[in-house]
């Protein structure tokens, strides 16, 4: 089974500190690898979370500053050097097209691997494959800022006693799969009848912002939400002054969603410490957690 958990590789915000480097979150999911906010050093913090690059699928970028996107480049050069053969899907704000291009020709080399962009002009549904859906939503940052929601499709277990005691065989099985229902002798038999449905599970990741409804739409009932908390409560006037939350204010926001888990990122550097970020953060939500560099977080499935 393929490892479902998500890898902390950086977890400062503007500026690096001794203990933490600028941010980047790997996802591991499905088979899939998806990589968000790669800062500056990224290609090394995957040296030291002991995960070959080559897992990365999908490239996320939520905004141009420099402490979401100087790993950008690398990334792609070091994919590259590893020869992936599959694709490597780009989500970004189309209105940093300039600077996405910047970071990936910001050297010289020979380019072999299909980069697929996917520039986002609105919020709201990016991508369905069928494999995730991804949804983006506006923050409040100054800039243009995407937080995303990232759904795995429901699925369906047929139960073969139930099929059988229903009579439901061969093609009608398919049939009750597409359609929803089929008739037997005559009844009507539901695909619920037959199979339980199990719920695609959410990650939502939320950085960069002041609170607002964006935050709240990506975070809607998420396993995990990720979300910045670039100050503690003492120094709100800073988050307001610079676009950003306290760990108080992403507690409120994991609440009103009604999420299962929180964690917490993008510290300032003027904290040393990252537990009174939990702590505060848990009188208001308690399944909280701060990031740090090289933590992993399981991502289970339901
Ligand atoms: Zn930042
Ligand atoms: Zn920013």
């Amino acid at each position: 089974m393929s490892a479902r958990e998500l890898v902390i590789l950086g977890c400062s915000s503007q500026q690096p500190t001794r203990k933490r480097n600028h941010g980047a979150y790997l996802l591991r999911w499905n088979e899939e690898g998806l990589l968000f906010d790669p800062g500056e050093g990224t290609q090394r913090q995957f040296i030291f979370a002991n995960v070959a690059p080559p897992c990365v699928t999908r490239i996320f970028v939520s905004h141009f500053h420099g402490d979401h996107c100087m790993g950008l480049g690398s990334m792609l050069m070091r994919l590259n050097l590893d020869k992936v053969t599959h694709p490597i899907h780009c989500y970004y704000p189309a209105s940093g097209q300039v600077y996405f291009d910047r970071l990936r020709y910001g050297s010289m080399y020979h380019e072999n691997i299909q980069v697929v962009l996917h520039p986002i002009t609105k919020e709201g549904l990016v991508e369905d494959d069928g494999k995730f859906r991804i949804e983006a939503y506006k923050l409040e940052h100054g800039v243009d800022n995407f937080a995303f929601r990232i759904k795995e499709p429901d699925t369906f277990k047929f139960d073969q006693q139930k099929l059988r005691d229903l009579k439901v065989h061969g093609k009608m099985v398919s049939l009750i799969e597409k359609e929803g229902e089929v008739v037997v002798d005559g009844s009507v038999v539901t695909l619920e009848q037959v199979s339980s449905l199990r719920k695609g599970d959410v990650f939502a990741i939320v950085i960069d912002t002041l609170p607002c409804p964006g935050a709240l739409a990506a975070a809607k009932g998420a396993k995990i939400l990720l979300c910045e908390s670039t100050y503690l409560e003492e120094h709100r006037h800073l988050a307001e002054q610079y676009h950003h939350m306290t760990a108080m204010q992403a507690a409120e926001i994991a609440k009103k969603a009604g999420v299962e888990e929180l964690i917490l990122t993008h510290f300032s550097a003027r904290y040393q410490e990252l537990e009174p970020f939990e702590r505060e953060a848990k009188t208001i939500f308690p399944n909280t957690f701060a990031a740090d560099d090289l933590k992993v977080f399981p991502f289970p499935k339901n």
